[in-house]
């Protein structure tokens, strides 16, 4: 084995860091055979030095980040959240050093600096575990996609949303149930929010776009809708017209007046019971590429955990520690295609209403008329069986295909119509 030490930096050891300090040392003669490289850990910096963690030698704990950055040749960072993350990434970057990531928040809001910072100062950014923990589909896009096409992104990558609405589908339980299920199982943090509003996905969407479309994609150019608002009954009717409804990212590549854009979403969608997606249960996670040339590709696996997160974050190390000891670095950041990110409301796409009307007649041709009248054509109405008697009905409505801005126009005539009283939910249908 070659007589190179790489000096190892561990920023975090909670979750995901505790994994890859014990993976780190007991696969230590394999990972460093495969890196080329003697790999040691050589500190690890925490909030609380106090605590125990299992399998780490506790001299090297410290709540100093900067020693630890300084005294190491590659960092991992893996504290989350947007400070000090970003410093201390930045910091090594500045150095030199290579850094990996398992932070999707940083990236989806500080790319752009952390990239230019890795490419200044002839340094490596890699982030594997950002998206989807496990499942390799960065190292997908950016390595072995290098030679296609991208058209399509579509992926379930939040698994704790994607638990909460497989349990409301299989045991019929309300949001606040499945939620209160999935905390309890530590799928969902005591504060969800950035799972069950969308953000966390959102994110992700971001890194996705941009390396699928060698484009700076933001988490503020993604559009983003969480699952708080879904209902058993629209899981319920879901299920009768042959859909589920999942989160899913959406990061297309669309012609707007003959010019290439990217149109971008996160939101609950009902998905065909025939697509690949549909069948991704639990807290797994799932990304559908459409390709040019390759065709349809799907990346599946376990999106979090602290091993399987550990495994994808160490895949990093070995590269990047190659790299130190015998040359080379990082893929760079790849934005020469500079597409411009399509207007939301010029996105294309088809809904699917549940309306709670009143049952005098004229409700049904009015809202038809709305629709008429933003030239949306409607593929289909359904109305279950209505009590004599009872004065208000509930109304199916899906569209086809229409602009955002056509589909919140109808939206807005309806909400002020006497005649429907509630619009229950607007769901997205993929084809
Ligand atoms: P975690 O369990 O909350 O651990 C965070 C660690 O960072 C803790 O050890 C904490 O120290 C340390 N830390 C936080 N702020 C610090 C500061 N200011 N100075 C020094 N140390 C600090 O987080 P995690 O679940 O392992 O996640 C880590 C990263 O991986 C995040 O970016 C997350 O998004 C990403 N990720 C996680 C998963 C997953 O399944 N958990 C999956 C994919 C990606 P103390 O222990 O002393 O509090």
């Amino acid at each position: 084995m070659s007589e190179k030490t790489v000096k190892i930096g561990l920023l975090g050891a909670g979750t995901v860091g505790l994994q890859v300090a014990r993976i780190l040392r007991e696969q230590n003669r394999e990972l460093s055979a495969r890196a080329g490289a003697k790999l040691v850990l050589s500190g690890v910096a925490v909030r609380d030095t106090g605590k125990v963690r299992p399998g780490i030698d506790s001299a090297l704990l410290t709540s100093d980040i900067d020693r630890v950055i300084d005294n190491a040749d590659l960092v991992i960072e893996l504290m989350g959240g947007l400070e000090p993350a970003r410093t201390a990434m930045l910091r090594a970057l500045q150095h030199g050093k290579t850094v990996v990531t398992g932070n999707k928040a940083v990236l989806a809001t500080h790319g752009p600096e952390l990239n230019v910072a890795a490419d200044t100062h002839d340094a490596s950014l890699y982030f594997e575990a950002a998206v989807a923990g496990a499942v390799p589909v960065v190292y997908g896009l950016r390595e072995s996609l290098a030679g296609d096409r991208i058209n399509q992104v579509l992926g379930i990558v939040n698994g704790t949303t994607n638990y909460i609405l497989d349990q409301m589908s299989t045991q019929g339980w309300s949001y606040e149930q499945a939620l209160a299920k999935a905390q309890e199982l530590g799928f969902a943090e005591a504060e969800p929010s950035a799972d069950v509003e969308g953000h966390d996905a959102a994110a992700k969407c971001a890194i996705l776009a941009s390396l699928a479309y060698h484009t700076r994609v933001s988490i503020s150019d993604v559009p983003t809708k969480g699952i708080t608002e879904i209902t058993p009954a629209d899981i319920a009717q879901a299920r009768e017209a042959g859909y589920v409804v999942k989160l899913l990212a959406k990061a297309e590549r669309v012609m707007v007046n003959g010019q290439e854009q990217i149109a971008l979403g996160v939101e609950p969608t009902l998905v065909p019971q025939t697509h690949p997606l549909a069948g991704i249960n639990g807290p797994y996670n799932a990304i559908v590429l459409e390709t040019e040339f390759a065709g349809r590709l799907m990346f599946y696996g376990a999106g979090a955990g602290g091993a399987p997160t550990a495994s994808a974050v160490l895949s990093d190390v070995v590269a990047g520690a190659g790299h130190i000891a015998n040359g080379g670095h990082a893929p760079r950041e790849s934005t020469y295609a500079a597409l411009p990110i399509s207007d939301p409301g010029l996105v294309q796409t088809r809904l699917q209403l549940r309306l709670e009307v009143s049952q005098q007649i004229g409700a049904l041709s009015q809202v038809l008329q709305a629709c008429l009248d933003q030239g949306v054509s409607v593929a289909s109405v359904r109305q279950p069986l209505v009590e004599s008697g009872a004065d208000q009905a509930t109304l199916f409505i899906s569209t086809h295909s229409a602009s955002r801005q056509q589909l919140d126009a109808i939206l807005a005539v309806l909400a002020k119509s006497p005649l429907v009283h509630r619009i229950a939910s607007v769901l997205s249908v993929e084809q």
